[in-house]
């Protein structure tokens, strides 16, 4: 099983991000080029990776499967401020130039959020926007995220991310997120027939990426808040078999699920759960203290 969690890409920049993936036990990892909420960004280190992607092949990370996610603020699909969306294409051209630097192959985008445009314009925004940057023919793919459906955001529904494939002039592909997913109505029980429906209208071989992240809110809740793995509706047996679907065997498979604090309630989350979450879904048993796993080991 490929199976990794976000990590961060700190000073060290994607060698940092490699040293705390091995910290999780996983063999993969998915990391921000810089802070998810800005687009302040700092020059790629050839030397950090070179030595990160060693690091990887010592220790049978295959890059990959890496794959890097595009900051939140980027939105394609709001076109009223044309600064903006330009803004918003030449960052993501920028990115996927850093991915490029990187080697890595994959950049995780979310479509965006219509704000005042109605969908169909929307996704065409967005379309309109991906054509623009596809043009340059980067060696990194992009891949967009099933979504919620939290405000205004496209993409969470199989019928809007299929008009997007359908109409963007180069490949792209599709990760798939289980909280999203469920908070947008998907009702991941069933996620043989959700596979046969994707697979009808967009093609299994274009999921690239699957974000394995429990949900806080029920189905249909368009809300987006994710749970710890087994502590939310999903559920432990649910996301474990989506884990060990067989056609998405050789997908990545990336934890986005929060830190801990040192009680479920805390405000402030420090401890990193993923060393645990990895290890309850390759043993396939759900540890249910979790949170006393988590302290003891980060307190020792
Ligand atoms: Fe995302
Ligand atoms: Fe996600
Ligand atoms: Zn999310």
């Amino acid at each position: 099983m490929i199976i990794g969690s976000h990590v961060s890409f700190g000073s060290e920049q994607l060698l940092g991000s490699v040293k705390e993936a091995l910290s999780y036990k996983a063999n993969t990892f998915m990391f921000y080029t810089g802070a998810p909420q800005n687009t302040l960004r700092k020059k790629i280190d050839e030397k950090l990776t070179k030595e990160a992607q060693k690091l990887m092949k010592e220790n049978g990370i295959n890059l990959q499967n890496v794959i890097c996610h595009a900051p939140y603020i980027i939105n394609l699909a709001n076109k009223k401020d044309e600064e903006k969306w330009d803004f918003s294409i030449h960052f993501l051209e920028q990115e996927l130039k850093r991915c490029d630097e990187l080697g890595i192959s994959y950049l995780v985008l979310h479509p965006g959020s219509a704000v005042g445009y109605p969908v169909n314009e929307a996704l065409q925004n967005i379309v309109d926007a991906l054509n623009i940057v596809l043009e340059k023919n980067y060696q990194c793919m992009i891949l967009l995220e099933t979504m919620a459906g939290k405000g205004t955001e496209c993409g969470k529904t199989l019928e809007e991310m299929a008009f997007l494939l359908k109409n963007v002039k180069k490949q792209v592909g599709v990760c798939l997120d289980t909280c999203h997913l469920n908070d947008a109505g998907y009702d991941m029980n069933r996620f043989m027939e959700f596979l046969e429906n994707f697979d009808r209208q967009i093609g299994l071989e274009k999921i690239k990426c699957v974000h394995i992240n429990d949900s806080k809110n029920s189905l249909d809740s368009h809300k987006d808040r994710h749970a710890n793995i087994g502590y939310g509706t999903i559920g432990f047996q649910v996301l474990l078999q989506i884990c060990l679907n067989e056609k998405l065997k050789d997908v990545p498979k990336i934890l986005e699920t929060p830190y801990v604090g040192d009680t479920w309630e805390a405000k402030e989350k420090k401890y990193p759960p993923y060393l645990f979450e990895i290890a309850m879904i390759r043993e396939g048993k759900f540890n249910d203290h979790l949170l006393d796993s988590i302290l003891s080991y980060y307190n020792k």
